[in-house]
């Protein structure tokens, strides 16, 4: 009797503060999987919390000054801070200014992690109190999720520095990947956002190794990845894709709709002097001949990219030949960066520097040449019926995606509807009007 009637000793508390890319998402997320799990509750307020866990990420200068200002806030409101991700990996740029912080680890250490925090304040073991759902906690809205299928990087790119600092390439067994997938979707997800840092390179370290799920062998490979991920009834999403001979094997799955028709491929450039002082992994001249033959498998296939101008040693005539490409590449969705060094990246050490003032009117021209593709791609889609899926409802237009749109990064879609959507429903759309980056419809299921 005393058992039931004893006040339930309060859970320990844990701050937590994510940054960085969806990959570092993941971790968090798994992260946090493991602290409810043990019965540790989640605050949003560094004060009154015991610990306070700082998942950083460290690719930009400006995401790493990013970092250390959750550092310093951490320390400042609470004074215990737990430091994990992908700048923990070169810790003493940490431990310089904040002598203070009581671990620093770097990313998927989820094990230190755990170790940082129970040494920082035990778990409070309860039953009662240690429940989380089987699917895992997710940071994301509950009807799309991220999954990855491995961790690191064998690719040596000239302006990265994530090998460093993530080690390389590591797939997750098929049959590891699927599990999470399946419970995912039983919990109620219905897109897949599959990411990766070379999500087309998948198994290749498994030597495709094959491993159990439910009552098959599947193996470690891209295509048999994708196509079981395909079977499990939600929208399937593919991120980080390299143009790698095997990828016209997926497309296949695109076209008979067992995988959204969208492929994430960071082309970068297209100049093939650039490229090459990229080191860019699958770059090859026929790119264009492939995206030709991609879209013709698949014809409602939507590429998204993005593009790095500026980058040392580009000329005008390599500039003058990404935009010729463009045109020809016709991509649904870009992004364009100016070339910014990394510390530690072997491009800081080519010659050629771009001036900051050429790289920002190259990033105009690229951005200005861009758009008028998009525009045309967006506006025929006007007319078409297409499933969206809602991500925000509202009183009378709610907000979705289509298929040809992956969350937080593309364009948005907004559905008028006589009857009440629910957030996560897949309901057909008509497109009435197309903006630059949005589309406006009305929904008609
Ligand atoms: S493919 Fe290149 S840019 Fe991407 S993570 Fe690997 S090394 Fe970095």
């Amino acid at each position: 009797m005393t058992e039931l009637t004893a006040k339930p000793k309060s859970a320990p508390k844990v701050s937590f503060v994510s940054l960085g890319c969806p990959k570092a998402l993941v971790d968090s997320e798994r992260i946090i999987t493991r602290l409810r799990a043990e019965g540790y509750e989640l605050t949003r307020a560094h004060d009154g919390a015991d610990v306070v866990v700082v998942n950083t990420c460290g690719f930009l200068d400006s995401a790493k000054a990013e970092s250390l200002d959750a550092i310093g806030k951490g320390l400042s409101e609470n004074g215990r801070v737990i430091v994990t991700g992908c700048m923990g990996a070169e810790p003493e740029q940490i431990r310089e200014r904040f002598p203070d912080v009581l671990s620093i680890t770097g990313p998927q250490a989820y094990e230190s992690v755990m170790q940082a925090v129970h040494a920082a304040v035990p778990p409070a073991h309860d039953p009662f109190l240690d429940l989380v759902p089987p699917q895992g906690v997710k940071l994301t809205p509950r009807h799309y999720a991220y999954l990855k299928i491995s961790e690191g990087c064998s690719n040596r790119c000239s302006f990265c520095i994530i090998p460093k600092l993530r080690g390389d390439l590591v797939s997750r067994p098929a049959g590891d990947v699927l599990r999470e997938a399946e419970r995912l979707v039983k919990a109620g997800v219905k897109e897949l956002l599959v990411i990766s840092q070379d999500t087309s390179a998948y198994g290749v370290d498994l030597k495709y190794a094959e491993s159990g799920f439910a009552d098959r062998q599947v193996r470690a490979k891209f295509l048999d990845l994708a196509r079981e991920l395909g079977d499990l009834g939600a929208w399937v999403r593919l991120h980080y894709v390299y143009p790698y001979p095997h990828v016209d094997e997926v497309i296949q799955l695109m076209a008979d709709g067992k995988i959204l028709p969208y492929l994430d491929i960071p082309f970068q450039h297209a100049s093939p002097s650039v490229l090459k002082a990229m080191k860019r992994p699958a770059h090859q001249e026929k790119t264009l001949d492939r995206i030709r033959s991609w879209k013709e498998a698949a014809p409602d296939l939507a590429i998204r990219s993005t593009f790095i101008v500026g980058f040392p040693g580009e000329t005008e005539d390599d500039f003058q030949f990404l935009l010729d490409w463009l045109t020809e590449a016709k991509l649904d969705r870009v992004g364009c960066f100016k070339y910014e060094a990394v510390r530690g990246a072997p491009a800081n050490a080519l010659e050629g520097a771009v001036p900051e003032e050429v790289k920002t009117q190259r990033w105009n021209r690229f951005m200005q040449h861009q758009q008028a593709i998009a525009d045309r791609l967006q506006r025929a889609r006007v007319g078409r019926r297409v499933p969206v899926i809602i991500d925000e409802v509202g009183p009378t237009v709610s907000k979705g995606r289509t298929k040809w749109d992956a969350p937080e990064i593309d364009g948005v879609t907004y559905v008028a509807s006589r009857r009440p959507l629910r957030v996560g429903e897949i309901v057909t759309v008509k497109i009435e009007r197309a903006g630059a980056y949005d589309l406006h419809g009305v929904a008609v299921s």
